[in-house]
């Protein structure tokens, strides 16, 4: 299957705290990989040099191919990147459709097919996509109204309108109960296989990591300690030392 993400040797210091050290991974299409490990372990710098927020010292990240060292954010974005945020990141005075429209707007500037449509399809197009993610009801509400599960919905939308093949999840379900974290992630499994898109997601709830994960990487202080399927890191003694077992 074609890899959307590679990531061969990443390495990033602050100072002298070593934050990722030379991390390799990768990702095909239509996979969910996620990336657990406790506080400091390096997950959010990852992501951010994937993003194209932080350049690494060494190493690189292969993203559908092309290599994004020296990419700024917005460049990686065009390439076909979904990204959705631990704070959400709605505007919340716009409606839920407006929402929508504005990234399927960003989608179309980028390909440059602006001129090619008629307004009125961004919105059909909107409509698809909230119907997709299951909130079609709340399209004319102002996000700011929206309860959190379901703003949850629109940003898992505003990231699918840029038609990802890499939709990177920066805990997508933090602040969410129990049953609507699971509800979101099965939403989220069953869109990213119908559409081919790979997943790279951190999340702090384990049940959730070992129901929904296809792999897992784990990382602690900066490297990967573990990778494999959700079982063979359930079982992998190491693991169960630095991070599961303090959860008893
Ligand atoms: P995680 O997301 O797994 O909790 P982080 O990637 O945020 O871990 O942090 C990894 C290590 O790098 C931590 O020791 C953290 O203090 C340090 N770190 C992260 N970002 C910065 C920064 N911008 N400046 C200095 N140190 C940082
Ligand atoms: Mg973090």
């Amino acid at each position: 299957m074609a890899k959307v993400l590679e990531v061969h040797e990443l390495t990033k210091s602050f100072g002298g705290v070593q934050a990722v050290n030379n991390l390799s991974f990768d990702l095909a299409g239509g996979q969910l990989l996620a990336m657990i490990g406790p506080n400091g372990a390096g997950k959010s710098t990852c992501f951010n040099l994937i993003n194209g927020q932080l350049r690494p010292d060494f190493g690189k990240v292969v993203i559908m191919g092309k290599k994004i060292n020296g990419y700024f954010p917005r460049q990686v974005w065009k390439l076909g990147v979904g990204r959705t945020f631990q704070i959400t990141s709605t505007f919340a005075s716009m409606t839920v459709l407006e929402n929508i429209k504005m990234a399927i707007l960003s989608y179309h500037r980028k390909t440059k097919s602006l001129f090619s449509r008629v307004r009125n399809l961004y919105r059909d197009e909107s409509m698809e996509l909230l119907k997709l993610v299951g909130i079609e009801d709340q399209h004319d509400r102002a996000c700011g109204v929206l309860a959190y599960g379901d703003l949850k919905r629109v940003e898992l939308a505003v990231a699918l309108a840029n038609k990802p093949q890499l939709l990177l999840m920066d805990e997508p379900t933090a602040g969410m109960g129990s049953a609507e974290r699971q509800s979101l992630m099965e939403l989220t499994t069953s869109i990213v296989r119908t559409q081919n898109i790979g997943v790279l997601f951190t999340e702090h709830d384990m049940e959730v990591v070992f129901t929904h994960a296809d792999r897992i990487i784990v990382l602690n202080r900066g490297e990967l300690v573990a990778e494999g399927t959700p079982e063979a890191v359930r079982n992998n003694p190491q693991v169960q030392e630095i991070y599961l077992g303090k959860r008893g």
